[in-house]
C-alpha cells in the first residue's frame, strides 16, 4: 500500500505529518506523493479540497482520509491526537470505503473552446462589477431569467459550505443530487427567479447561459477562473465520485450538529 501525506503549512500540521511519516515508515509502508492508494490530508477541509484537486485525475483509485489540526471538519474526522489509532487503522486497512457525489462543470466559450472541471464543494458563476444576467435551463428547458450577483451549484457534501451561507439546505451526502442557490437575485417584471434553492435529480442537469460579457468569474471550490466570454456552463452529477477510507463511522447529522450548533454536550451535562 502506498500512502501520500498532504498537509498545510501550519506548525501543528507539519508536526503531525512528520510523526505520521515516521510511524508509517517504521511499519514498512511506502510513502509517496506519486500514484498513492491513500491520501492522508492534514489541516482542514480546505486542505482536503486542495488534495482533491491535486489528485483529481486519479479519483477512481485513491481513497482519502482527513485529519484536522483545527476544528472538526466535514471531510476531516480524525483529530491530531488520534495518531496511534490512525496508524493502527492504516496498517490493518482492508479497503473499507465510502463515496460521495461530485459536480461536473462543463464550460463552453464563444470562441468554440471549452473547459471541464470536477468540484467537490461547489462551482459558482458570478459577476462583480455589474449584475449578472443569464438564462437558467433545466434539462434544456428554460426555467428562469436570472439577474443578480450570481449562482452557486453545490454537491451534497458542499451543502455545508458556501451554499449554506447562501441559504441552501444541508443535504445528506448519501443523496445523489445537486443544489442550486442564488446569490442576491433581483426580482422584477423582467427578471423573475424562483428565489429559493432547488435540488435536482441525478439524471437532470442545469445550464446557465449568461449575457455576453467578459467579466464573469467562475469558481470551482477554492479556485477562481477569470474566464473569456462564456456561452454556457452545464452542471451535472459527475461520473466520478470521491472515495474516503472509512475505518469508523460518524453520523452526518452529528457532524452537522457539532459544527454548527454545538450545544449537545452542554445540554447532556445539564440534564
Ligand atoms: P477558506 O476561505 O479557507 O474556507 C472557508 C471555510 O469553509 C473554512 O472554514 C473551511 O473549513 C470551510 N469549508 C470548506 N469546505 C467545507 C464543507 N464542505 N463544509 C463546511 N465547511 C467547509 O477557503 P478554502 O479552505 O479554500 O475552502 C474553499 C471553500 O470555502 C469553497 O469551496 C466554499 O465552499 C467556501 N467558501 C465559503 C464562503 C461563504 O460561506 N461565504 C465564501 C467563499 C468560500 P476549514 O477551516 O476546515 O478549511
Ligand atoms: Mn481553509
Amino acid at each position: 500500500m502506498k500512502i501520500a501525506i498532504f498537509s498545510n503549512d501550519k506548525p501543528k500540521s507539519r508536526t503531525f505529518r512528520n510523526k505520521l511519516s515516521r510511524e508509517l515508515r517504521d511499519r514498512n509502508i511506502i510513502l509517496t506523493s506519486r500514484d498513492p492508494d491513500i491520501v492522508v490530508t492534514v489541516g482542514g477541509d480546505g486542505t482536503l479540497l486542495s488534495a482533491f484537486h491535486r489528485y483529481a485525475h486519479q479519483l477512481d483509485r485513491i481513497r482519502f482520509i482527513g485529519v484536522h489540526t483545527g476544528h472538526l471538519g466535514f471531510y476531516t474526522d480524525w483529530r491530531d491526537y488520534e495518531l496511534p489509532e490512525l496508524v493502527e487503522a492504516l496498517t490493518k486497512d482492508s479497503g473499507q470505503s465510502v463515496s460521495y457525489p461530485l459536480l461536473d462543470v462543463y464550460v463552453e466559450y464563444f470562441d468554440g473552446g471549452h473547459d471541464h472541471y470536477v468540484a467537490l464543494n461547489e462551482s459558482t458563476i458570478r459577476r462583480v462589477n455589474k449584475t449578472m444576467k443569464s438564462e437558467v435551463y433545466i434539462r434544456n428547458e428554460l426555467f428562469e431569467s436570472f439577474r443578480g450577483d450570481g449562482l452557486c451549484i453545490s454537491t451534497p457534501t458542499g451543502s455545508t459550505a458556501y451554499s449554506k451561507s447562501l441559504g441552501g439546505a444541508v443535504l445528506h451526502p448519501r443523496l445523489e443530487a445537486l443544489q442550486m442557490t442564488e446569490v442576491a437575485s433581483i426580482n422584477n417584471r423582467l427578471f423573475r427567479t424562483l428565489s429559493s434553492p432547488i435540488v435536482i435529480a441525478p439524471d437532470e442537469f442545469i445550464t446557465i447561459r449568461p449575457d455576453a460579457q467578459e467579466d464573469y468569474i467562475l469558481t470551482v471550490d477554492s479556485f477562481t477562473h477569470r474566464v473569456r466570454p462564456i456561452s454556457q456552463v452545464t452542471f451535472r452529477v459527475a461520473k466520478e465520485r470521491i472515495h474516503f477510507a472509512r475505518y469508523r463511522h460518524m453520523h452526518f447529522w452529528d457532524r452537522v450538529e457539532d459544527a454548527f450548533i454545538g450545544s449537545k454536550q452542554s445540554h447532556v451535562k445539564r440534564s
